[in-house]
């Protein structure tokens, strides 16, 4: 079996073949060994951006790459392995180590060929490679920001709405994203859960009948194997009052090639199931990531993503429409845009929760309603989600409100007045007495 250890031999070897074919070509503009993968980076549109898969892992055949259990037994997870593909002093080597020690680095090598070695401030690395700010500013924050453990019920099922509840199934994720709200996870070791105690959560789902909405969430759900999953999303669609199950994965992103027809058939079997993913930035949507939403979307199974507001990943109107129009074009929908959690180890990523209106402000207007996702904070203790937009209303009186417009420009709208109960359109409009009182009644009811 060829591995990421075999191939870290040829890093070498094939940096030195693409360094020997760029000098073939020099020419005065373009002097020799000058040309970077940030220059190809800068040339390319989001869908297809280079990727630096074929400076590191030249060797690894298309029937390996593609094959999502070589990624997952691939992954990236100590420094040493990191500091191969991405330029790391001996000192920033000391550094992530002790940041591993406390939030653990796992990067699968498809999505670590998405990150440009040669940009420390590249978006895609940011998200996947442990920063010394998460431990410099990691008193900052909380634990579980979210509250989960108060409305956990069950082991693994948090029951906080009445309608619907939170299905943890396992906290192994294919990547560390360095923002994840469950990061206080990591230190556990992969766990899933026993059949005790899926069994417990079951049972816990079937006596509440108002549950109508489960959604599978992790860590990542997708890390279970397809039959795995099936055993457990059969048994929900057993349980008469769940209409939907929501499942929660960044595979699409981070793995794409998980999503193969073994497991959409699974899901098309068991509808309706809706799918959230988490797409960051434009760069992430590779043609790999639009096949995995296409297969999907084929399947009956509808995609949103719910994006994380990132300092420095995607924190511009710019960014962020670049990104909705992207996800549109593979037709997933921009669901939610959240403000990041208070997670301890993720300061450094945190943004002024102006940034986000300041980004919908930007984009309403200027693009389709459709491009524009909900920006959210998500409240501590237990608060859930709250919606932020810009302000659009400059005063309001009982008849009336004034509204500016994208444009800055002002409206006065006429507020329609409020009907008593007993009132009908017609003695609205013809008060007993008034000129028009013996209009008939039907007449009177088509001048509104
Ligand atoms: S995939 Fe989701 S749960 Fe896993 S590390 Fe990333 S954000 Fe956290």
């Amino acid at each position: 079996m060829a591995s990421v250890k075999l191939k870290r031999q040829s890093v070498f070897e094939s940096e030195k073949s693409c360094l020997e074919s760029c000098n073939n070509n020099d020419s005065e503009e373009d002097p020799p060994g000058k040309r970077s993968i940030s220059d190809d980076l800068d040339d390319e549109p989001p869908s297809r951006i280079a990727t630096t898969r074929y400076r590191f892992f030249r060797d690894i055949p298309d029937s390996l790459w593609n094959d999502w259990k070589w990624q997952f037994r691939n992954r990236i997870t100590r420094v040493e392995q990191l500091a191969q593909f991405i330029p790391l002093s001996t000192e920033e080597q000391a550094q992530l180590r002790l940041v591993a020690m406390r939030y653990p680095l796992s990067v699968t090598p498809y999505y670590l060929s998405l990150i440009n070695p040669d940009d420390p401030d590249d978006p895609i690395r940011k998200q996947a490679i442990p920063s010394p700010m998460e431990m410099t500013m990691g008193s900052m924050g909380l634990e579980d920001p979210l509250d989960e453990k108060k409305d956990t019920v069950v082991p693994g099922l948090v029951h906080r709405y009445p309608d619907r509840v939170l299905l943890v199934l396992t906290d192994i994720c294919p990547m560390f994203c360095r923002h994840c709200t469950r990061k206080r996870e990591w230190r556990n070791g992969g766990w899933v859960r026993s059949p005790a105690e899926v069994e417990a959560m079951l049972d816990h789902i079937s006596r509440h009948k108002a549950v109508r909405d489960v959604i599978i969430s992790g860590g990542d759900p997708l890390t279970l194997s397809t039959g795995h999953l099936e055993s457990i999303i059969s048994r929900l669609r057993k349980i008469k009052h769940v209409e939907i199950i929501r499942i929660g994965t960044r595979f699409p992103v981070v793995l794409p090639q998980r999503i193969d027809n073994e497991l959409c058939s699974t899901l098309a079997k068991h509808g309706p199931i809706w799918l959230n993913t988490h797409f960051n930035h434009a760069r992430e949507i590779t043609p790999e990531a639009a096949e995995a939403c296409d297969r999907l979307l084929r399947s009956g199974v509808p995609v949103n993503n719910q994006s994380v507001l990132l300092r420095g990943v995607n924190d511009s109107v710019e960014a962020q429409t670049t990104l909705c129009h992207a996800l549109l074009r593979i037709k997933v929908r921009p669901y939610y845009l959240f403000q990041c959690d208070e997670v301890q180890g993720t300061e450094h990523l945190r943004t002024p929760v102006e940034a986000g209106i300041k980004i919908i402000e930007g984009m309403r207007g200027h693009t389709s309603g459709l491009a524009i996702p909900t920006f959210v904070i998500d409240l501590p203790q237990s608060g859930g989600k709250v919606p932020l937009q810009p302000n659009y209303v400059l005063a309001q009186t009982e008849g009336e409100l004034v509204l500016r417009n994208y444009e800055e420009r002002v409206f006065h709208y006429r507020n329609p007045a409020k009907l008593a109960r007993t009132e009908s359109p017609a003695e609205v409009l013809c008060p007993a007495g008034s000129a028009t009182a013996n209009v008939p009644q039907e007449a009177a009811a088509t001048l509104g």
